[in-house]
């Protein structure tokens, strides 16, 4: 049985590089970036005033204030300002061109207003009040580096340096083929001794959120020659197939058995982790093949921690593992050695409270769930008040 660091190894190992494609700043929520994104212009592109107020040369003050000079033009967002005229002021509003000649700006709620000219006591320094030309992106600078998993900050980001639409990874195709006799379409009439698929939906969710298209394919009951048609049909087309169910051991557990009959290649089937130790990787040519666990918080688990993953890295994203922080325990856990344990918990500030249905087919406490407890393999019973190490499930 392979560790769990090992497993995640090979799997993004084995990645491929998606071809990239163009898509507009609309579109480009939770894309990966295919290229650096380089300012063509300084950012900003030209000095101008962050306040409401006048602008003036700091340098024709002279004496001790209080100074009234006259208002001589004004600038306003949105046009070219006209030239500062000697000793005078021109009004000026937020986001408007600094005058030529000017190199300061004084705030209006300093400034007493008397007819044409204006009044006021402390003295500017040099360059208040103004934002440079630069001052946030020089130009040539490298914006946003490729491997970036644009969200909404990036591509306010990428719309000031004036870019319409960005090369990124072409979305990832990913085939949903969930097997078992007892499926049925949630909310479908219920015959006795069928269960809603829950597995399906909240699959197609992982991968819409890691940036991947879904082909949902119809489900598929427990014989081999079915299960082996579904899959020459799911396999063809798609970047990632993924199977659910019938990798254990049980009679009525076929995918392992029809995957290698339509000549699929098995990296590994087994990882030392719980839940979900019945995972199949593998691939058929360019179709690569995560066979899930049936149960459902074994299935959404392990896709969240491999196949997420597995889809970013596809995308060329620099960073497709989801971080790891710390909590401590608030009560003690108990834990057997020999797997990697992924615990679900909910957290009060630093403070991990684990669920106390830890059972695989418990979606209830997966919903409810913050964070996964990530306790390793070799560890044994932990007190209350250790430190664990942790991944919150937003941050999947
Ligand atoms: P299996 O891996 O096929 O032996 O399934 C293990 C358990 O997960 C069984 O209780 C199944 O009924 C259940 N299960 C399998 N697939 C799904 C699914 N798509 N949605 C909900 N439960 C499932
Ligand atoms: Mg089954």
């Amino acid at each position: 049985m392979l560790p769990f660091d090992d497993a995640l190894r090979r799997i993004l190992e084995s990645a491929p590089a998606l071809p990239s494609e163009r898509v507009s700043l609309e579109q480009s929520v939770g894309r990966v970036l295919a290229e650096d994104l380089i300012a063509r212009a300084p950012l900003p592109g030209f000095d101008y005033s962050a306040m409401d107020g006048y602008a003036l040369a700091s340098n024709e003050l002279s004496g001790p204030g209080p100074w009234s000079l006259p208002v001589r033009g004004e600038s306003r967002a949105g046009a070219l300002a006209p030239p500062l005229a000697p000793n005078s002021v021109c009004r000026i509003f937020t986001g408007a061109p600094i005058p030529d000649g000017a190199d300061s700006v004084v705030m209006q709620e300093d400034v007493a207003r008397d007819g044409e000219s204006a009044r006021f006591t402390t003295p500017p320094t040099p360059g208040s009040h103004i934002r440079r030309r630069g001052e946030d992106l020089a130009e040539g600078a490298i914006a946003l580096a490729r491997g970036t998993r644009l969200n909404a900050f990036h591509i306010g980001l990428v719309a000031a340096v004036d870019r319409a639409d960005v090369l990124v990874a072409r979305r990832p195709k990913v085939a949903i083929l969930c097997t078992g006799e007892e499926l049925r379409q949630p909310g479908a009439p219920p015959v006795p001794g069928t269960i809603p698929d829950s597995n399906g939906p909240s699959l197609a969710a992982m991968v819409w959120s890691a940036g991947g298209v879904t082909d949902i394919r119809p489900r598929t009951g427990d014989t081999l020659a079915a299960t082996e048609e579904a899959l020459r049909a799911a396999l063809r087309d798609s970047d990632l197939l993924l199977t659910v169910g019938g990798v254990s051991v049980g009679e009525h557990d076929l995918v392992r058995a029809a995957l290698s009959n339509v000549g699929a290649q098995l990296d590994f089937w087994k990882v030392q982790i719980r839940p979900g130790k019945p995972l199949a990787f593998g691939r058929l040519d360019e179709t690569l093949i995560l066979g899930l666990p049936g149960n459902p918080v074994s299935a959404q688990l392990t896709f969240a921690l491999f196949g997420m993953p597995l889809l970013r890295a596809m995308q060329g994203d620099n960073k497709p593992v989801p971080p790891r922080g710390r909590a401590r325990l608030h009560s003690a856990l108990r834990h057997n050695p020999g797997r990697t344990d992924f615990y679900r918990a909910q957290l009060d500030g630093e403070l991990a409270l684990t669920a106390s249905n830890q059972a695989s087919g418990s979606t209830a406490s997966l919903a409810y769930a913050d964070a996964l407890l990530v306790v390793p393999a070799e560890s044994t019973d932990l007190a209350a008040g250790e430190s664990v190490e942790m991944i919150r499930l937003a941050e999947l």
